[in-house]
């Protein structure tokens, strides 16, 4: 065994030395790859830091920042999607624990093998109901019901033409670039240019007309009925992604399009169950036979484990709860109001479209950063800086989340601590707030 090498041992070490040479120039080849990737993103301001926060049951939007160092230091948390603190509300908690108690933990399958249960049917039952729909059919999250559907779209309608919104989410622009169809991009909230472009296309294709109802970065509404005028003129079918509305608009927190009285006008609404509901997972809700199909050819439904039971059955007593909490969505809008109120009168540059987002353009990503982490460490306030790619390069921003539990204690400081740094950091204040 441990004689000299013999001539087929020798060529095996030399087969050996080469691979390891050629895994040594693979791993430095990554690595150079990879600190560059990385370098950019410092360079730009733009690196990602996740803020390690641990959320108290029952104290949201008090929470407790835990630091690289392993010190903590009480924060408010000012730009969550828990928009209602519905994450916390009793009535989802207790029916997340029942349902824990009752089934366990996960579903233990996708919906066609075994992972269907009757938290499931409940929740798209009440979804249907939510949105004025015939069906509604569960995903993992919006993003994934996004991306599903509108990559699924064209197989069930060929030649399927999408007209998307400049500004549209990341999800739907990937469903429809993976989609493989057809697909023209609108000026946001252009309601000339996405005529120009349905008019060029030949009035025999079958076309949709995707867009959301509130933009998240901005705040701003789409015009949706002019659009359904438009899709009704040239017999297009609508998508919403209504994410950023539901729960929080209409009478009984069905979306913008159900406060306008537009609900019928709409063929898919697409919603999320971790923002305003304060759970996990997404929807479309549409006619039965469009969700039947979708069920049916959509990988990102098929192929994937269904929501654990107790997930659905939190969200559902969420949906169910705020179909008649109007009080709470009349709290939300006016504690939105009133910080814009504040802001404005320091003069900060707030953008305001009349939703219950706050967006505080800084215009520079380093900026952006610096006054986000002068925030967190000298006044105990959360607000993560929003930087290029998620909203374009010269307009990076704070964007402020205020709720019905973010109290006058809570935003006094918080307007306090901006009107110290505004004036610190030298920051422009608008000429004339308006
Ligand atoms: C957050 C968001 C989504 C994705 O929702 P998740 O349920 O978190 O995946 C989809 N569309 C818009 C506009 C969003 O802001």
């Amino acid at each position: 065994m441990a004689g000299p090498l013999g001539p087929k041992d020798r060529k095996t070490k030399k087969a050996d030395d080469v691979t390891a040479l050629h895994n040594d120039a693979r791993a430095r080849m990554l690595d150079e790859a990879l600190d560059s990737a990385i370098a950019r993103l410092h360079e730009e301001g733009r690196y990602r830091t996740f803020i390690d926060i641990e959320r108290e049951s029952g104290r949201y939007p008090h929470a407790t920042w835990r630091r690289p160092d392993g010190s903590e230091r009480p924060i408010t948390v000012w730009c969550g999607n828990d928009y209602l603190g519905m994450g916390q509300h009793p009535v989802v908690l207790s029916a997340m624990h029942e349902a824990i108690d009752r089934t366990g933990a996960g579903s233990g399958g996708t919906r066609n093998i075994s992972g269907t249960t009757v938290y499931h049917k409940r929740l798209e039952a009440e979804l249907a109901d939510l949105h004025g729909k015939e069906g509604a059919l569960l995903f993992t999250s919006a993003y994934i019901a996004n991306d599903a559907t509108l990559s699924t779209l064209p197989k069930l309608l060929p030649g399927l033409i999408i007209y998307s919104d400049a500004l549209n989410h990341a999800s739907m622009i990937e469903g429809i670039r993976r989609n493989g169809g057809a697909k023209r991009i609108f000026r946001h909230n252009d309601l000339e240019d996405l005529r120009a472009k349905l008019e060029a296309d030949d009035p025999a294709a079958p076309k949709l007309i995707a867009f959301e109802s509130v933009y998240s970065m901005d705040g701003d509404f789409a015009p949706i009925e002019a659009i359904c005028d438009l899709a009704d003129e040239f017999g297009a079918l609508t998508y919403i992604d209504e994410v950023h509305a539901v729960g929080m608009y209409g009478p009984r927190g069905g979306g913008v399009a159900e406060r306008d009285r537009l609900s019928a006008r709409i063929d898919i609404v697409n919603g999320t169950l971790a923002k305003a509901f304060g759970v996990m997972g997404g929807y479309i809700a549409a006619s039965h036979k469009l969700c039947d199909a979708i069920r049916s050819y959509a990988p990102g439904f098929i192929f994937t484990t269904s929501l654990p039971p107790a997930v659905a059955a939190g969200a559902a007593a969420s949906v169910a709860h705020l179909k008649t909490d109007q009080a709470l969505r009349d709290l939300h809008q006016e504690r939105a109001a009133v910080l814009k109120l504040r802001l404005r009168g320091l003069g900060l540059p707030i953008i305001d479209h009349g939703s219950h987002i706050v967006p505080l353009i800084v215009g520079d990503p380093k900026h952006t950063k610096l006054l986000s982490d002068m925030l967190l460490d000298d006044f105990g306030i959360y607000v993560q800086p929003i930087n290029f790619p998620t909203v374009p390069r010269g307009t990076e921003r704070l964007r402020f989340t205020p709720s019905p539990v973010h109290g006058s204690g809570e935003m006094d400081a918080l307007v306090r601590a901006l009107d110290i740094l505004w004036g610190r950091c030298a920051l422009n204040r608008a000429e004339l707030a308006g």
